[in-house]
């Protein structure tokens, strides 16, 4: 046995790797006439390749050239054929050379930066040569259909898919443990020589064990492959191999060990990858960083490893590089196929952990073309819109705008007034108007989306206010009609759901040009409803309604103006992808006298002292909300709790008052009723389901109960807590739910770290802590990650390949600027240059581009 191993010192190492160059010269000299001439050269070659082991484990590359040079030589003295003799000593020289740098740079120590230009194209292309999005996996080497239909539920159906599916983590698979070293319990890798292989069937299990002893130069191991018996003949006797596996001990314990391996991978003397071109022998699997890729039932990250081993190897050469030279220098940025084999194949030197969190310089540059992509395809598209001519142009009308302002019972902010300034000038111009209005709820603005409808009549054109909910339609519509009644405006209300004459009626007032402001549902967008001269479309609380075409607007009108309101501020991030054609006008300051809403969290057995809050509001004259969650799966049983809250409510907490009750399943009269009973005051207590999540604006409610709260989502409990708060006395949010440890006024998870934390819990905490949409939002992307907000349809963008908005948020602002100011240069994208840029945005986001198309 040999002693423990120390790392060899460098001389050490050159003199054997010269003890080993001299015979072997020798033999090589005069066109290889020697190779007969040195005796006992197999022996020799074996045992100081043995005494260069002895010294390590070194790095793996190392390991592996002794060890095919071992293997070349093991029989050598038996082989009688010169042409064979010739060949493993030409193969040997090569292998020393290699040996010999390998030193070098292992002496250096990891210093080298990563490359940015090395030369791709080593191979010669061959085949099939359409462009990477063309080519489909399934006539890959090795796929087929069958593997062509696992790949694609992975979602990979063309080579570029294909070379964009990055690893979700990599793992260290460097280091090597020498035999003797091993110990129970421990994973580790071994590299070493097949000395002997058993194969052992258990049918009565339906169990074979391969049995392989492995031996390096400290000693030997019985590695163990289950279920894998055509492995016997590939791990033929004397095959260098690489192992990895879980040790355990034995029968007899400490002396006797195993190991079951999870992966391996056999060193082949004559394997291509090792040949004259490369720089060291790889391994894919094991002895460097491995990437290690998503799998489906039928379909190993091995498997995959492989498969881009090929395509690198094949179709890296075919990668184009589209960002501008300009570009990838500002933004310091690798080249793309270096990108991309870099972030399949890092090489040493690296940072494991910048990989495996997707910010290493590869990632970078494959994010930031994604991202660029994206934005480009906005800017774009925020051009064409600005092009567009639109046929009704609305003044801002002062004289009318001058007498809404005399009814309104408050002043405009400061806020509100810039915004609608924006507002007006965008209708003035002869360009439509595509603006996105954000201000948190209570904000204020349904009185400037008032502003547009008015000024757009006052130019004689129809204007529509559509809106998620019915009852919010009626909302508004309760509340605008006054108003515009005294401006001398016709008002229309369209839910969808009348019928019959009265149907027909508002329809025709549409369509004749009668009704000059409607207010509706989406029911707005049916193809029956057809209006005169549309010149104005407002969007209340665009996040509920999903996806819209702005095309399906466009067809009701001649390119009306669109404004688009949103009460749930989005982080910025989103905001710059979601919208990010759009001109954004933000409502940054409540109107004035508001006192923030005092939340406070109790649980459900102290439902009691919530129901003494709102008594004491109660009495003082002001009004009270108690909502139950809703979700569809659990509809019925929900819509019950509801309704047997309502009653027991009025039976016992608040049998002196009125309470009410409106859900989404109460018939149009029934819930306008209610509300209007609550609007006026005869209603004190009003239990809702989350139909009044949105919208629903009554001053004189100042406190809110909301059972479960651990059920709803941050955004939606945001949205409710802004139905009070919205006069000047001071509002209550009471959340109750189950969850452990949350009492009156608690912090709850102060001082804990988030992630052990529930999310249940980190939103009512983050409700807790902030009343600030726009703090709220980003809590609301960190705690559920950008897919959450992001692949669900609401928003109408898929998810990027590689980029990820919150990781990636600094990277994305730099695309937003480049992709704007390389537009803001060549406006069409049509210099020769810019071709591929142009045709690889449109590729990406031609189809998709409706998506984030609201208004
Ligand atoms: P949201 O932005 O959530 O749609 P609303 O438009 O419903 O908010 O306004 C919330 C409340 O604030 C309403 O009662 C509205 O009348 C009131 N309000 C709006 N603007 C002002 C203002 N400038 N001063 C005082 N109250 C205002
Ligand atoms: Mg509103």
């Amino acid at each position: 046995m040999q002693p423990p191993t120390a790392p060899a010192s460098a001389t050490e190492f050159k003199d054997i790797l010269q003890r080993l160059s001299r015979p072997i010269e020798f033999a090589a000299r005069d066109n290889y006439a020697h190779v007969h001439g040195v005796k006992s050269l197999g022996p020799f070659v074996c045992e100081q390749v043995l005494q260069a082991l002895a010294r390590g484990p070194h790095a793996v590359p190392v390991e592996i050239n002794l060890l095919v040079l071992r293997q070349l030589f093991q029989d050598f003295d038996q082989t009688s054929d010169a042409e064979e003799r010739k060949r493993r000593v030409q193969r040997a020289r090569m292998l020393l050379r290699q040996l010999a740098s390998e030193r070098v740079e292992v002496a250096q120590g990891g210093t080298a930066s990563p490359p940015t230009t090395r030369p791709t194209s080593s191979t010669k292309p061959v085949g099939d040569r359409r462009p990477l999005w063309e080519r489909a996996v399934q006539f890959l080497k090795g796929v087929g259909p069958k593997r062509a239909a696992l790949l694609a539920r992975l979602g990979i159906v063309t080579v570029e898919d294909l070379l964009w599916s990055l690893p979700w983590r990599y793992e260290d698979r460097s280091r090597l443990t020498r035999i003797n070293r091993l110990t129970p319990g421990s994973r580790g890798i071994i590299c070493g020589t097949v000395w002997r292989t058993h194969l052992k069937k258990i049918p009565q299990r339906r169990l074979s064990i391969l049995e392989v002893t492995v031996e390096d130069a400290t000693g030997r191991l019985l590695a163990l492959f289950f279920n894998q018996p055509y492995l016997e003949e590939q791990l033929a006797v004397g095959t260098p191999v690489l192992l990895l596996g879980r040790v355990v001990m034995g029968r007899s314990g400490w002396m006797d060990l195993r190991m079951e391996v999870e992966e391996y991978e056999r060193i082949d003397s004559v394997n291509p990858a090792a040949s004259v071109n490369s720089t060291s022998p790889r391994t894919l699997h094991i002895g460097r960083i491995v990437p290690i890729y998503h799998e489906t039932r039928g379909w190993t990250s091995r498997q995959m490893r492989v498969l881009i081993d090929h395509v690198l190897h094949d179709s890296l050469a075919d990668v184009v590089n589209i960002l501008p030279h300009s570009i990838e220098a500002r933004q310091k940025l690798m080249a793309m196929p270096d990108a991309l084999r870099w972030a399949h194949r890092p090489v040493e030197p690296v940072r494991l952990e910048e990989l495996d969190r997707g910010v290493s310089p590869a990632h970078r540059r494959l994010a930031f073309e994604e991202l660029f992509l994206l934005e480009l395809a906005l800017a774009d598209r925020h051009r064409g819109v600005q092009r567009e001519q639109k046929l009704l142009r609305s003044q801002a009308a002062p004289a009318m705008v001058q007498r809404l302002r005399s009814i309104l019972p408050f002043r405009l902010t400061v806020a509100q007034e810039r915004v609608i300034r924006d507002i007006f000038e965008d209708m003035a111009s002869p360009h439509p108007m595509n603006r996105l209005l954000q201000g948190d709820v209570g904000s204020g603005k349904t009185v400037v989306a008032l502003h547009a409808l008015v000024a757009a009549c006052a130019s004689g054109h129809q204007a529509a206010l559509m809106v998620p909910t019915e009852l919010l339609a009626e909302q508004h519509y309760l509340n605008l009609t006054g108003l515009l009644d005294r401006l001398g405006l016709s008002c229309v209300l369209l839910c969808g759901k009348e019928r019959g004459k009265l149907r027909k009626e508002r329809l025709e007032q549409i369509a004749d040009g009668r009704a000059q402001v409607v207010i509706g549902t989406h029911a707005l967008v049916q193809s029956t409803v057809r209006f005169a001269r549309l010149g104005l479309v407002v969007i209340d609380e665009q996040h509920r309604f999903g996806v819209m075409q702005r095309k399906t607007l466009t067809e009701k009108g001649y390119q009306p103006d669109v404004l688009v309101l949103t009460a749930t501020p989005i982080p910025r991030t989103l905001a710059m992808t979601v919208y990010g054609d759009l001109d954004v006008s933000v409502i940054d300051s409540l109107p004035p006298g508001r006192k923030p809403i005092r939340t406070l969290a109790f649980h459900q057995s102290q439902r009691r002292r919530a129901y003494q809050v709102v008594r004491d509001e109660i009495r003082a004259g002001r009004q009270a909300y108690v909502v139950y969650p809703l979700v569809e799966e659990s509809e019925k049983v929900d819509l019950e709790a509801a309704m047997q809250a309502a009653e027991r409510l009025q039976q016992e907490e608040f049998a002196d008052y009125h309470v009410g009750l409106v859900h989404g399943r109460l018939k149009t009269e029934e819930r306008t009723a209610t509300m209007s009973a609550f609007k006026a005051g005869r209603i004190q207590v009003l239990v809702a389901t989350t139909v009044i999540e949105v919208g629903v604006d009554v001053p004189n409610a100042s406190v809110m109960v909301i059972e479960h709260a651990e059920r709803f989502g941050l955004a939606q409990l945001h949205q409710l807590r802004g139905r009070v708060g919205r006069g000047a006395q001071q509002s209550y949010c009471l959340l109750l739910s189950g969850a452990a440890g949350s009492h009156m006024g608690s912090r709850g998870a102060a001082g804990q770290p988030h992630d052990q934390v529930s999310p249940a819990r980190q939103r009512l905490d983050a409700l807790l802590r902030s009343t600030d949409g726009f703090v709220i939002a980003e809590e609301d992307l960190r705690i559920r990650g950008p897919g959450e907000l992001f692949g669900t349809r609401q928003w109408g963008l898929p998810d990027f390949r590689v980029a990820n908005l919150i990781r990636d948020a600094a990277l994305l602002e730099q695309a937003r600027k480049e992709a704007f100011a390389l537009l803001e240069q060549d406006p069409g994208l049509s210099t020769p240059e810019h071709q591929p840029l142009r045709n690889a945005m449109l590729r990406r986001w031609q189809a998709k581009l409706a998506l984030g198309d609201v208004g």
